[in-house]
């Protein structure tokens, strides 16, 4: 049903109003749209108030994080006074206050294979705004089955990408990046940093994309990457074909069978903080360093058992199946492999440090 504008709507919209790519019917558009937002950090700061303001009806938002202090230098919505509150009850006020008008939904919870799609459905079109990749590869997945368009972005220190993935109609992420990639690959901007405005400015190109498509104007970023780099401040677009290969949009592969691979990583994760609780806790834990001698030369923290990926095979035999093994090398990637080789065989209580000594020595620097 088509909720037609008010006289306080009117006064509200004026200024867009006046835009013949908006209009009166522009604007009712914008006000029967209803957008669900992934995640409310830097890139939701800018795109929930841009949305709010320009009459987007229906805004949802999913986080069930609560704000910390080293949020605020890029998360803008938020005060300093309101750290510790939930950021999606915060976000709700905020945007009220900004436009009454609109209707704010909150979904506290992690989106996970069993919820997406009956959350995602409910909604014309998604905002990515995590910075993870699991939830990131699953957003695209079930946009794509249920055929609704998503805006991704992803920021890093000074560089930014966008993008528009409609995967019924056109590209999706996979198309660009088949997998997700392995934890330790691509640090997260907790680890590698970020400019605090760099988020502001790929949110505000992400809400700009999302009133665009409910108003179908212009060209957007369907089938494009826009990549943008803050320290030099260019802008670059790219085409993005559809890739005949892709195993979600062209051999549309069930989203659990597409997502086991991240979930397997995540199964097998231990973090640095959780492996110092373990190690208080379990004096039997067994660590494996699996780095080369070099490298264990140059620094050596947590003294575990030396054996290199490289012999890994030949020395399983040596230990107890039901032995607890955590593994680890310097970044995670080395000791994931390492334990693909200890399940397969047999062994079932072995996990692999995530981030590997890099994530450590942060870790023990915090603590
Ligand atoms: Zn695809």
């Amino acid at each position: 049903m088509t909720m037609p504008l008010t006289h306080g709507e009117i006064e509200y919209y004026s200024r867009q109003l006046k835009l013949p790519e908006i209009g009166l019917h522009g604007q009712e558009k914008l006000k029967n749209a209803k957008v669900l937002c992934v995640g409310a950090g830097g890139l939701a700061a800018p795109l929930l108030l841009y949305l709010a303001a320009a009459g987007i009806g229906t805004i949802g938002i999913v986080d069930k994080d609560t704000l910390e202090t080293s949020n605020l230098h890029r998360q803008v919505l938020y005060r300093y006074a309101q750290r510790g509150l939930s950021k999606i009850a915060v976000a709700k006020r905020e945007l009220l206050a900004l436009n009454p008008a609109i209707t704010v939904e909150l979904y506290p919870l992690d989106l996970h294979p069993d919820n997406a799609l009956d959350l995602v459905q409910n909604y014309h079109i998604v905002a990515d705004c995590t910075d993870n990749f699991a939830t990131r590869y699953l957003i695209n997945d079930v946009c794509f089955y249920a055929r609704i368009p998503y805006l991704y972005a992803s920021v890093q220190q000074f560089q930014g990408q966008c993008s528009l993935f409609a995967g019924h109609v056109g590209p999706c992420l996979r198309c660009l990046f088949p997998t997700p990639p392995q934890a330790g690959v691509i640090p997260r901007c907790s680890e590698a940093g970020v400019l605090g405005v760099l988020p502001g400015l790929l949110g505000t190109l992400q809400a700009t994309e999302i009133i665009k498509w409910i108003l179908q104007q212009g060209q957007s970023l369907h089938g494009k990457l826009l990549t943008l780099d803050a320290l030099n401040m260019e802008f670059k677009q790219f085409n993005l074909p559809k890739n005949p290969e892709c195993k979600l949009c062209v051999y549309r592969t069930p989203i659990k069978e597409l997502l086991k691979s991240t979930t397997e990583t995540i199964r097998y994760a231990i973090s640095a903080q959780g492996l110092q609780k373990a190690l208080q806790h379990k004096k039997n834990l067994l660590l494996i360093d699996v780095r080369d001698p070099e490298e264990r030369d140059r620094d050596n923290p947590l003294g575990g058992r030396l054996i290199p990926l490289a012999v890994l095979a030949n020395y399983l035999s040596d230990f107890d199946p039901n032995q607890a093994i955590v593994v680890y090398c310097h970044s995670g990637l080395r000791s994931q492999m390492a334990v693909k080789l200890f399940l397969h065989a047999g062994f079932a209580y072995v996990k692999f440090l995530q981030d590997g000594l890099i994530g450590w020595k942060k870790e023990t620097l915090l603590t």
